[in-house]
């Protein structure tokens, strides 16, 4: 017997709806790529989002299941993207400007973007681009008629003169919750990227899933800043669960520096804003420089993406009086899987054993199932301290890649291989120790560089570390330590060393220091440490 309830798919313009008509003045803010701030409101975007759809099926000829691609900072005009092109039923494919060229074109080409939208920033780039993705039949600039840039790409159309175009009175089509309507490639650090195919379902789950009060706790009363870009992953799903709690937006825009990230935090309010390590650790560098400013309405950062060294959860919390949520995700999970808050039970913990527990990468929420397993597949104990491979499962998770890419990561009874290995505490917390492949084994044993990283992060002079496992002729592997120092240290290899002593196992400590200039980062702001073995290949450890 079915239940006799209305019939309502969870489709994502009906979040920009709501948002319109129950929060319609809420604000969004933006640093436009032209340059000064932009206001707008969900009424406003509700309404320019339905005449871009009208002009989109009208002059660009597009229909249900059209892809799109985008190439933008965040900023409403992405955002009026996203929902008008959802919202007619077409998939916006949000491309990564930071991959190499030739990654861009396969991407383009492998999900077939019959347009790209683009900021002016990229008008450069894709001129060069242009000749490897022929199939694309026109760019529209992310700009009026005013700033309109002369450029070679072809069919270059004007996105206010396109929505001008538009009717404001367009209706939403309605269809199946299942239909596709964003596309993410993952960057691909082995082999060509896969992409990840959402729908309208596992997007507005997501959104809901994330503004929970033990997720991001997303309320009309916040103002919400994704730093994270909504062409990685999803920007978090802050662009969904803003609009669903009501909560005002801001949008940094192109600029991702301390100065600019500040002044969008305090011109905007902000109380709640999420971003990778690497954009906190330049705000903070900045407020170091600038020890009068201080950070009164920031409640909570959210930070994931790669391990979030102590030092910086630290400096929120103890000097600048933000709480920080480490959460951790990926591109596969739309992207959140889990975050660090408090329970009923951890509540109760002193100040320092929370300290630790708040470190982890945190617990799952509702709709997202994870455990760890051996090779074997064979669940392992959540003792905290056994590692094992991470799988997971819940509605808004891939459960194939776009084109049947990448198979091996799916299994039969439906669980996702992260690719990542973890622990997960008496508590229920789970902490990444390492991606697969980059663990360090050494004498059959497992080393987690995140660990060491995290451990050398907090030694005064350190201002990145990596840690990457060497092969040795006794051990199989060994850890070498790469360091990039603070402006104006001198800290030496003994100085570091020093430091990890009594707080690793003696097996652990690395068996060498190297100091570098400079770290190199994934396109996704992570250490590339494929990119470090190559460079260190045939290093040869002191005494080997
Ligand atoms: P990419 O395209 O670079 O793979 P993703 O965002 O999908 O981009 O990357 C997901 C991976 O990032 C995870 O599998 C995990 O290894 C790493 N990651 C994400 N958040 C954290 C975190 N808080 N701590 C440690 N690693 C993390």
């Amino acid at each position: 017997m079915r239940g006799l309830m209305q019939e309502f798919p969870l489709l994502v313009h009906r979040v920009l709806d709501h948002a319109a008509r129950w929060h319609g003045t809420r604000p969004i803010i933006s640093r436009s790529v032209e340059g000064p701030l932009h206001r707008t409101d969900y009424a406003t975007v509700s309404r320019r989002s339905r005449a871009l759809a009208s002009a989109c099926e009208a002059r660009l000829g597009l229909s249900m299941g059209s892809v799109i691609a985008t190439m933008a900072w965040n900023t409403w005009r992405h955002l009026e993207i996203w929902y008008g092109v959802m919202g007619m039923g077409g998939i916006v494919h949000t491309l990564n400007p930071r991959l190499f060229t030739d990654q861009i074109a396969y991407i383009v080409n492998h999900a077939e973007d019959q347009w790209i939208f683009t900021d002016l920033t990229f008008v450069p780039l894709l001129e060069k681009l242009q000749d490897q993705i022929p199939h694309v039949k026109g760019f529209i600039i992310l700009t009026d008629e005013a700033h309109m840039p002369n450029t070679t790409l072809r069919n270059p159309i004007c996105y206010e003169t396109l929505i001008a175009s538009g009717d404001e009175a367009y209706a939403w089509p309605e269809f199946d919750e299942n239909t596709a309507c964003g596309m993410c490639y993952t960057s691909g650090t082995t082999g060509h990227p896969k992409g990840v195919l959402y729908s309208h379902r596992s997007n507005v789950l997501h959104g809901m899933m994330c503004a929970l009060g033990d997720a991001m706790a997303i309320k009309s009363i916040d103002v919400a800043m994704p730093v994270v870009p909504m062409f990685h992953a999803n920007a978090w799903s802050l662009a969904f669960s803003a609009p669903i709690g009501g909560a005002a937006l801001v949008m940094p825009g192109p600029k991702l520096d301390g100065a600019s990230i500040y002044e969008m935090l305090t011109e905007g309010c902000v109380t709640i804003t999420a971003a990778v390590p690497t954009v906190w650790l330049m705000l903070l560098q900045y407020l170091e420089q600038n020890p009068d400013l201080r950070l009164p309405q920031l409640n909570r950062v959210v930070i994931g993406g790669s391990a979030c060294p102590e030092s910086i959860m630290k400096a929120f919390v103890e000097t600048y009086g933000s709480d920080v949520i480490h959460a951790w995700g990926m591109t596969e999970m739309s992207p959140i899987g889990s975050l660090g808050v408090p329970t009923g039970q951890t509540n109760s913990l002193s100040a320092e054993d929370w300290w630790t527990v708040k470190l982890k990468q945190g617990r799952p929420p509702f709709m997202v199932d994870m455990k760890i397993t051996d090779d074997g597949g064979n669940a392992l104990p959540h003792d905290g301290t056994t590692f094992g491979r991470l799988k997971v499962k819940g509605p808004a998770i891939a459960r194939s890649y776009y084109k049947g890419d990448g198979v091996n990561a799916f299994d039969a009874e439906g669980w996702f291989d992260t690719g990542d290995v973890a622990t997960i505490d008496p508590h229920g917390y789970m902490q990444i120790t390492d991606r697969a492949k980059d663990v360090i084994k050494s004498g059959g044993e497992w080393i987690s560089s995140i660990e060491l990283e995290n451990i050398a992060l907090g030694c005064p002079g350190v201002h990145e570390a990596a840690a990457i496992g060497l092969p040795h002729p006794r051990w199989d592997e060994r850890p070498l330590l790469v360091v990039v120092r603070r402006q104006g240290s001198a800290i030496s290899r003994d100085d570091v060393l020093r430091h990890l002593d009594g707080k690793i196992v003696k097996w652990w400590m690395p068996d060498d220091v190297a100091f570098v200039d400079e770290i190199p980062h994934t396109a996704t702001g992570k250490i590339s440490k494929l990119e470090l073995r190559t460079r260190f290949k045939g290093y040869a450890f002191p005494g080997t």
